[in-house]
């Protein structure tokens, strides 16, 4: 059982799982991951897995952007796939919501995002099909994605063992057992004061 680590990281979520996933191959030994549930079990299980630049502040438009940019050398990087699908998005508002939406447009152009307003003329246009508000209008971005969520979650599980210590008490539960999980309790870490 494991008794001291140098990172512990709580929470097995995405961010908990990817940053292990990161701390093991930059070389840290002991990594620690501290899960109450099962990995995935907060917002990471329900998420549709979508990859979009399109928010209002600049902090996140540049981590989505980033977070893009890995997803899409995913595959290259490690060997996996996880269905990274490119197929754009649109982000639908109203007439009345034109100018918040012009100013999230103006923001990602500045920060490099390749994105454009839409009017609702051009939208009825473009998908005769769908059927779109009369004041409907759209940010289009052509480089939105979207990858299979529960296809990406378990890889950077798989992935973080290899070298770093990496503990859950998901094992607790014997879906992984006698694999290269090690049982681990929260109260095991709490009581060394960590
Ligand atoms: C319905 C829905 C759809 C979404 N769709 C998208 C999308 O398409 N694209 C997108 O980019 N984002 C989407 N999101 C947002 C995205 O899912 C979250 O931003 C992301 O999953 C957050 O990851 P996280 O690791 O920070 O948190 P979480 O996934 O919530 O992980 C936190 C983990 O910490 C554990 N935990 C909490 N407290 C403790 C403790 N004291 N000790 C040990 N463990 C603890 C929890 O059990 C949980 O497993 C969506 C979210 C929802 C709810």
């Amino acid at each position: 059982m494991t008794q001291t680590a140098d990172t512990v990281i709580i929470g097995g979520g995405i961010m908990g799982t990817s940053i292990a996933l990161h701390l093991v191959e930059l070389g840290v030994d002991e990594v620690v991951l501290l899960e109450k549930s099962f990995l995935g079990a907060g917002s990471t299980g329900k998420s549709g897995a979508i990859l979009r630049q399109h928010y209002s502040h600049e902090v996140t438009v540049r981590m989505a952007r980033e977070s893009l940019k890995y997803y899409e050398s995913f595959h290259q990087r490690h060997g996996r796939n996880i269905d990274f699908r490119q197929p754009g998005m649109l982000f639908l508002a109203r007439e009345s919501e034109r100018e918040a939406l012009e100013q999230n447009v103006r923001l990602q152009r500045s920060l490099g995002v390749d994105t454009k307003l839409l009017e609702a003329e051009f939208l009825r246009e473009a998908d005769p099909q769908a059927r779109f508000r009369e004041d409907a209008l759209a940010a289009w971005e052509p480089e939105a994605a979207y990858v299979d969520p529960h296809a990406s979650r378990p890889w950077f599980r798989r992935s973080g063992p290899r070298s770093g210590r990496y503990c859950s008490n998901w094992g607790n539960r014997g879906r992984d057992r006698g694999r290269e999980w090690e049982d681990s309790r929260r109260s095991d870490i709490r009581r060394r004061d960590y």
